[in-house]
């Protein structure tokens, strides 16, 4: 291939901190207000203008993997902390309802200009936090299994920050694979959606009539040529207001990968004209939405996976099933599995009711480095392992194991792989995790 070269860099250094999160998502939010309350100084990066990662820019609409749904109906916080608090801070504010049964299990839908500023709040509250929006990581320096430094370009050029301590949040592994380490890539990805927004629907005729929208995808899949078998329809809570989970993005038949600059750009357009033609089809078929329009889609094309780093263990799917509880579990999860495959089919295999599986310390743990941790959709885990613990709730519960975990490491001096875990698992009970 042909190659540019680019003059050396001489990149000014503006920060000496003790950890710095790079990916500003829910995971790494989670990660990064949690370490700067615990008294880290705490330096977090985020390549977009806004925190919240795809609950925002990819406005998911939900927040699973909150609770768990017990046998009586009853449901139960499988969250504690920092997630608990942000779910329940969303509902005191209305800007969020539920938990709503799904699936043998729960979630909460929320509105993602809620959580945008909920989280411009959290951060902007911490005085150990430093953060800089339009910043994207693009080089570290890694020498023998160590990392000291990473550089971000921004609006007025290339700058540094040193740490003690990194946190990988960004979803697709940038920070780990700048260091050079080895990643994995499953054959099948799980598919990518745009969602978007309708406004101005009969929101009471929409949800009285939910059960015609499977009738109407089943009717139409083929002649409309419908990227999807099923979705949701997720009322916002604002008047009017819906949310729509019916689009499904592929590149050359197959899942797009994100992780491909080429690919990325021709989803996000395929994206948009999806949201087009499923606001056309809901208005003509379902009741409720005659009168509706396409607000927006979505900032960014939805993306569920791309790679995941290669951890001291996987989560695998029969961990999931198996209901397994490690001892190094740092967090409980009852979502599905829930695999989005081909064929515009999405297959769910669900927990027994009360029941859940705690995901373990070791998931975040790269092989080869001392002092990096990787938190939320790109941690170490099977297809189907990662089916599960994809959902928003145990990527949450990731970043504050993780965020505590970078507290007793810098503390102590210890590298993350030796890290004494019961001492994390035990500041987490403080907090009222459940484990
Ligand atoms: C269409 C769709 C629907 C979904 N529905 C639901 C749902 O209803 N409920 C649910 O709980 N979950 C849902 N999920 C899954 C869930 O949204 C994600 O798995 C979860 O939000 C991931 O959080 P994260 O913090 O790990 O990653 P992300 O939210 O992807 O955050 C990563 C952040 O890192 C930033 N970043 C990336 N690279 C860099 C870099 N080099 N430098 C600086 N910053 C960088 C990104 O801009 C981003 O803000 C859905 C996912 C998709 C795609």
């Amino acid at each position: 291939m042909r190659t540019f070269q680019l003059p050396g860099d001489q990149v000014p250094v503006v920060a000496e901190a003790e950890l710095v999160v790079a990916g500003g998502g829910s995971a790494g939010c989670s990660a990064a207000v949690t370490a700067a309350r615990e008294g880290l100084r705490t330096f977090l990066i985020e390549d977009m203008p806004f925190f919240g990662g795809m609950s925002t820019g990819g406005a998911v609409g939900t927040y699973c993997g909150f609770y768990v749904r017990e046998r009586d109906d009853s449901m139960t916080p499988s969250v504690g902390g920092l997630p608990l608090e942000i779910a329940q801070t969303l509902l005191e504010r209305r800007q969020a309802y539920g938990p709503v049964p799904v699936q043998e299990s729960a979630a909460l839908p929320y509105v993602p200009w809620g959580v945008k500023r909920l989280l411009d709040e959290l951060v902007a509250s911490e005085p150990n936090l430093t953060t800089l929006l339009h910043a994207r990581l693009t080089h570290t320096r890694f020498r023998d299994g160590r990392l000291d430094g990473v550089v971000v370009e921004t609006r007025q050029g290339r700058l540094a920050i040193m740490a003690g301590a990194f946190i990988d949040a960004t979803g697709d592994a940038a920070l780990t694979r700048a260091c050079g380490l080895s990643v994995v890539r499953h054959a099948d990805l799980q598919f990518p959606s745009m969602m978007f927004t309708m406004q101005n629907v009969d929101t009471q005729r929409a949800l009285q009539n939910f059960g015609q929208l499977q009738t109407a995808i089943e009717e139409s899949f083929e002649e409309e040529k419908l990227p999807r078998r099923g979705g949701h329809i997720i009322p916002t809570g604002r008047p009017g207001e819906i949310q729509v989970a019916l689009s499904r993005v592929s590149f050359e038949g197959r899942p797009l990968d994100a992780s491909k600059a080429e690919e990325l750009t021709a989803g996000e357009i395929e994206g948009r004209a999806q949201a087009e033609r499923l606001a056309d089809f809901l208005r003509r078929k379902m009741p409720g939405f005659e009168e509706a329009f396409l607000a927006d889609t979505a900032t960014r094309l939805g993306i569920r996976e791309t790679v995941h780093i290669e951890g001291l263990y996987s989560l695998t799917g029969e961990d999931v099933l198996g209901l397994e509880k490690p001892v190094d579990g740092i967090g409980r999860c009852a979502w599905p599995m829930e695999l989005h495959v081909p064929g515009g089919e999405t297959v769910w295999k669900v927990l027994p009711r009360g029941e859940y599986y705690t995901v373990p310390f070791r998931c975040l743990v790269p092989r080869g480095a001392e002092n990096l941790l990787a938190v939320g959709r790109c941690i170490s885990a099977t297809r189907e392992g990662f089916a599960s613990a994809r959902v928003i709730g145990p990527c949450m519960l990731e970043g504050q194991a993780a965020g505590i975990a970078a507290v007793h490491a810098v503390r102590k001096g210890t590298a993350f792989p030796e890290l004494d875990v019961g001492a994390v698992r035990s500041r987490l009970s403080k907090l009222a995790v459940p484990l």
